[in-house]
């Protein structure tokens, strides 16, 4: 389904291919293909990165002014697609998609010559520190606290579920510096440098068998206040500012790419004698549904895509598209599990190219089928549950 490019748009998709036919090395196009989560090994994305850097296409949505290419929503667009048709390795979002636009918007002089060209560069790796063992959708309720100390913030808690806090060396975080009144009230946001004195970093492992989250803790952790973004007690501001850059971001390229990869598998995989599993019609109807869902679902982003070019505000969509996306990716994944069949099992780490991670799959992706479906697993809890998705749309869409 092709979107209504104009002359210009269609020049602008042109070159990102050239660009990306040109500088995406096979390695990278591997690491991409092999990847099982929306988070990629920082190995490979801090490549891309310093590529994209490089040709100043590393931050998309920042304003020029800051280093970013200054882009259209439209050419964003075609960008974010083209990289996932391409195979290209994701960034991690963190820094450049989440903390970055709040320190432009919220930081000091100071804070933003500091921190916005070493984000661009890759030199800072970020993590996220929101989530807590009694704090996720109701995050309002956090209990890190931060007590005043001379010009320090001192840091007493923990963290949880911290996506990558074992390869970053910053965190942005919220924590609590008063008790009483509303407890959206008395959070504050803060930057932490990850070799602070005090903390320290567990690992929580993955049904999929992989370390990327954790637990982090805080014993007397010193953060200064310089480090504050924004005023004290004023970090819900800045929080909810985040999350809009959270939630964004468009998957039909990305889903379009499964189902490919899907379709394929099923033609080229014998389900015992039986035959390929696309000759069976019940799976054929359920790969066909999905192909429906995800083409209406670019259909939305592409409306979507041409309100905001009008200068509209996305409301509800946004929340519509996370779920769908989120919730067929699950599906799409389950049935890649089922075409994998006895070769879905988590770890074969025969399967593991020499000296390498990047798993040497075949053109049927059987060996990365199963982790995928575990880790895509999470794609309908982070960046706000789709049942509080389905609480926003309820509210937005049917007034209830
Ligand atoms: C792989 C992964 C990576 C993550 N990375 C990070 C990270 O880097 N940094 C970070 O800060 N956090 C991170 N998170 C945490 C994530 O943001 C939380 O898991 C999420 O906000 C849900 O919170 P919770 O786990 O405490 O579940 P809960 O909030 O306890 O929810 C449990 C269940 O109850 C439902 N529920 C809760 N409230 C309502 C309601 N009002 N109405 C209807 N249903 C409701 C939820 O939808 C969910 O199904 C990550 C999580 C995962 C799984």
């Amino acid at each position: 389904m092709d979107l209504e490019l104009s002359a210009a748009d269609i020049a602008f998709r042109d070159e990102v291919r050239a660009f990306l036919a040109e500088s995406l090395t096979a390695e990278l196009r591997a690491a991409g293909a092999a990847a099982t989560s929306v988070f990629m090994d920082r190995r490979y994305s801090l490549a891309w990165q310093a590529i994209l850097h490089a040709k100043g296409w590393v931050a998309p949505s920042w304003p020029k002014q800051y280093g970013g290419a200054g882009w259209t929503d439209m050419q964003r667009y075609i960008f974010s697609s083209e990289c996932a048709r391409a195979g290209a390795p994701g960034l991690a979002p963190m820094g450049l998609r989440m903390v970055g636009p709040c320190i432009m918007r919220y930081g000091t002089d100071v804070q933003k010559a500091l921190h916005l060209p070493r984000i661009l560069s890759g030199e800072d790796y970020w993590c996220q520190g929101y989530s807590e063992p009694g704090a996720g959708s109701d995050l309002a309720s956090l209990q890190l606290r931060a007590d005043r100390d001379g010009d320090d913030y001192v840091l007493n808690g923990s963290k949880i579920w911290t996506t990558h806090a074992h390869w970053a060396n910053r965190m942005f975080l919220l924590a609590r510096t008063r008790f009483d009144g509303k407890p959206q009230a008395g959070i504050t946001f803060l930057l932490l440098d990850m070799a602070t004195r005090g903390l320290s970093i567990r690992p929580i492992i993955t049904l999929a068998g992989e370390h990327e989250v954790n637990q982090v803790f805080f014993d007397d952790v010193r953060v200064p206040m310089a480090n504050r973004l924004g005023e004290e007690d004023a970090g819900w501001t800045v929080a909810k500012y985040l999350l809009e850059f959270e939630r964004g971001g468009g998957s039909a390229a990305g889903l379009q790419v499964s189902l490919r990869r899907l379709r394929a598998m099923a033609e080229a995989e014998a389900s015992d004698d039986k035959g390929p599993l696309i000759d069976d019609m019940l799976f054929r109807r359920r790969l066909v549904a999905e192909e429906v869902t995800v083409a209406a679902i670019e259909m939305t982003e592409h409306r979507v895509m041409s309100a905001l070019a009008a200068g509209a505000n996305p409301g509800p969509a946004s929340s519509m598209l996370k779920t769908q996306g989120t919730e067929a990716m699950q599906r799409i994944d389950e049935l890649a599990v089922e075409v994998a069949a006895h070769y879905a099992a988590v770890d074969q780490p025969q399967a593991r190219a020499a000296g390498s991670n990047i798993p040497a799959i075949g053109p049927d992706h059987s060996l990365v089928a199963m982790a995928r479906y575990l880790n895509n697993r999470a794609g309908s809890i982070y960046g706000g549950s789709n049942e509080i998705q389905r609480d926003i749309m309820a509210r937005l869409v049917l007034g209830l």
